[in-house]
């Protein structure tokens, strides 16, 4: 049976979602920003939380485990190399190891950059993949923790992932992603049409996302960096991807 998920919206922009398996009744929650939204969906839903994944140590990404851990007694798994740094962990998790919720099936993805640690969770039979701050839907996270060559590699292990994968990301930030993505790439066909779709949704009041692979690679210019002309329209002609990128994040960082 295909894995189902709840969206919702947490503090001011991030997003929480829950992932369940209906076959087993399994429900994890994909980071907790904060623990009352998480509730209010397991309420609606009806699902029994049974596991949180974390993608990295951010308070805006941990502050709800406590709490949820607590009240569900729900197993935490959290990157190998910030675990420390997060709260309540019981399973340490790092490149290629497989996490199980219920009988939904992820491989872990480093993707450092954002933070020294941070991975992503992908559900390859479900077409699923839960991102973190590391991409956001037409954008990427800040580099805090790494180098922007190290959140380049990341960027490009997740643009590897088929184009039918849907991303769930951390945060509601695409509208203002694709305002600083039209002055990167203002002839942008696709992008142009996606500013619209998002316009639309946002005053709908539904999310922008999930997204997914195939559409972020054609529109978001954190994943294109290595294309000329990219790399023209920053004046980086002839550069090296990794510089084209920091140059775009570097720019993105000012906007
Ligand atoms: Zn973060
Ligand atoms: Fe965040």
């Amino acid at each position: 049976m295909p894995a189902q998920t709840r969206l919702f919206r947490c503090l001011s922009d991030n997003f929480g979602v829950l992932l369940h398996d209906p076959e087993t009744g399994a429900t994890a929650a994909i980071d907790a920003p904060e623990a009352a939204p998480v509730e209010a969906a397991l309420k609606e839903t009806g699902w029994k939380l049974t596991d949180i994944l974390v993608t990295h140590h951010h308070a805006d990404h941990t502050d709800g485990i406590r709490a949820l851990k607590e009240r569900h007694k729900c197993r935490v798994v959290a990157p190998a190399g910030e675990a420390a740094k997060i709260p309540a962990v019981d399973e340490v998790v790092k490149e290629g190891d497989t996490v199980k919720v219920g009988n939904l099936a992820a491989n872990v993805i480093e993707t450092p950059g954002h933070t020294a640690g941070h991975i992503s969770y992908w559900f390859h039979a479900d077409k699923l993949a839960f991102v973190g701050d590391t991409l956001f839907s037409i954008g990427c996270g800040r580099v805090i923790e790494g180098t922007p060559a190290q959140m380049w590699t990341s960027l490009k292990k997740l643009r590897d992932l088929p184009d039918d994968t849907q991303i769930y990301c951390g945060h509601e930030y695409t509208l203002s992603n694709i305002k600083f993505a039209r002055t990167v790439e203002p002839d942008n066909k696709a992008l142009a049409a996606r500013e619209a779709q998002a316009k639309a949704q946002i005053e709908k009041g539904e999310p922008t996302i999930p997204v997914t692979i195939g559409a972020e690679k054609a529109e978001n210019p954190f994943l294109r960096a290595d294309r000329a002309d990219v790399a023209a329209n920053v004046g980086m002609s002839g550069k090296p991807a990794a510089e084209v990128f920091a140059e775009i994040r570097a720019r993105k960082n000012k906007f």
